[in-house]
C-alpha cells in the first residue's frame, strides 16, 4: 500500500509510521512541525518513506497514487491547543477536509483520529460510541472538543454523500514512548517532575479519573479498524481508570523520585471522569488491550531515561 499520514511526526503518527513500513507499505508523512520533531522521524530515512512539509490547512499536493490516508494532525495535549486555539480549529476543520478531499481525488481509504473528548464532561462513565457528550461549546476546550466533533460529521458526511472508505477512531488518552517530555500531558510532565525531584502539581484533588492506554496497543487497534468494514467511530482505549492523584504516586515510586504533590485550582471544564466502553472493539475487531499501566508506564519511564542519556 502507498498510504499518507498526516501529523505523522509527532507521537502516535510515528508509532504508526513504524507499524505501515514494518507491514510493507510506503509511507508519506505531511508535517508542520508545530508539535511533532524532526528527531521523531529521523530514523525512516528510506526509499519507502517521504515527508512533505506543509500545514494541512493549505490545499497540498501528493503525487502519484494513495490507496489510504491516516489523518492524525491536530495538536493534542491541552497545552498545546490552549496554546494555539484558532490552528486548533482550522486544522480540524480546514485540515480535515484537505485530507478527506485527498482521500476522494485518489480513491483512497481514510482514517480520522478522533478523540474522547468528544464526550467533553461526561454524564455517563463509562462512555458508550452512543453517548453524544457534554461539552461546553464556548468553553477554553471546545477549540479541541468541537473541531474533533466537526471532524467526525464532515467525515460521516464525506461516507454519505460519496460512499468514502472511511474510519473513526475515537482514542482515549494514550502514552508511551517518543511523547515530547515537555507536552504537558499528565504522565509526561509527572515523569518530567519526578526525574528531577521537583514538585508535581495536579490540577484539582486529584480525584478526577482517566483511563491510560499504551500506545503499541493502540496502534495495533487503530490499523485493524481501517482494515475493517466498520464505518461508525470505534473506542479505542484501556478501560482501566485510574485517578490522577495515582497516577503521580505510582510515577514517584516507579522513580524512586522525592517529588512532592502539590495541588492548583483545577482547569476549567476538566473531564472529571474517563472510561472507553470498548465493547464495540472487542466484538468489531477482536481488539482489546494487553499491557496494563505498570507496565507501560515502567516501559514508558524506561524509554524517557534512554533519550536523555542520548
Ligand atoms: P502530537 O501533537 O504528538 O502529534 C500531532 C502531529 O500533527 C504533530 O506532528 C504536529 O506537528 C502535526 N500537525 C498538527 N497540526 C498540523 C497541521 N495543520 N498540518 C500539518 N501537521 C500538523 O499528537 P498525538 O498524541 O500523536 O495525536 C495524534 C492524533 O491522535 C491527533 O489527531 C489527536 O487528536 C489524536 N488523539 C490522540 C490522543 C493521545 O492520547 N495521544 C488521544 C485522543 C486523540
Ligand atoms: N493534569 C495535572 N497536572 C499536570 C497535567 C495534567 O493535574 O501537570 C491533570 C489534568 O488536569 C487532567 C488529567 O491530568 O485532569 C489529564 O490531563 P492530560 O493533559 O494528560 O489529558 P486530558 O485527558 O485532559 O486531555
Amino acid at each position: 500500500m502507498r498510504v499518507v499520514v498526516t501529523g505523522g511526526a509527532g507521537f502516535l503518527g510515528t508509532h504508526l509510521i513504524r507499524a505501515l513500513l514494518n507491514r510493507g507499505d510506503e509511507v508519506i508523512c505531511v508535517d508542520n512541525f508545530i508539535t511533532g520533531t524532526q528527531d521523531n522521524i529521523r530514523n525512516f530515512k528510506s526509499e519507502k518513506f517521504h515527508l512533505v512539509e506543509a500545514d494541512i490547512c493549505n490545499q497540498f499536493k501528493i503525487k502519484g497514487t494513495v490507496d489510504f490516508v491516516f489523518h492524525l494532525a491536530s495538536p493534542t495535549s491541552p497545552h498545546d491547543y490552549l496554546e494555539h486555539p484558532i490552528f486548533t480549529l482550522k486544522t480540524g476543520a480546514w485540515g480535515t477536509t484537505n485530507a478527506l478531499n485527498l482521500a476522494l481525488d485518489k480513491q483512497a481509504g481514510f482514517l480520522l483520529s478522533s478523540t474522547s473528548e468528544v464526550y467533553g464532561d461526561p454524564a455517563v462513565n463509562p462512555q458508550p460510541e452512543s453517548y453524544w457528550g457534554n461539552v461546553n461549546p464556548i468553553g477554553p476546550r471546545s477549540v479541541y472538543d468541537e473541531a474533533k466533533r466537526y471532524a467526525e460529521a464532515v467525515t460521516m458526511a464525506y461516507h454519505r454523500k460519496y460512499n468514502l472508505n472511511s474510519y473513526i477512531i475515537r482514542i482515549f488518552n494514550t502514552y508511551g514512548p517518543r511523547m515530547r517530555l515537555n507536552d504537558g500531558r499528565a504522565i509526561p510532565n509527572f515523569f518530567k517532575k519526578a526525574f528531577t525531584n521537583q514538585d508535581i502539581i495536579i490540577y484539582g484533588d486529584g480525584q478526577q479519573t482517566r483511563s491510560f492506554c499504551y500506545v503499541d496497543d493502540l496502534i495495533k487497534g487503530l490499523v485493524k479498524l481501517s482494515n475493517s468494514n466498520y464505518h461508525l467511530p470505534v473506542n479505542i482505549g484501556n478501560p482501566m481508570e485510574t485517578s490522577i492523584l495515582n497516577l503521580a504516586k505510582t510515577i514517584i515510586r516507579l522513580t524512586n523520585s522525592r517529588s512532592k504533590i502539590i495541588f492548583e485550582k483545577s482547569l476549567t471544564d476538566d473531564p472529571k471522569v474517563r472510561k472507553p466502553d470498548i465493547t464495540k472493539a472487542r466484538k468489531m475487531l477482536d481488539w482489546e488491550p494487553g499491557i496494563g499501566l505498570n507496565q507501560g508506564l515502567e516501559l514508558t519511564r524506561d524509554s524517557f531515561i534512554r533519550e536523555q542519556q542520548k
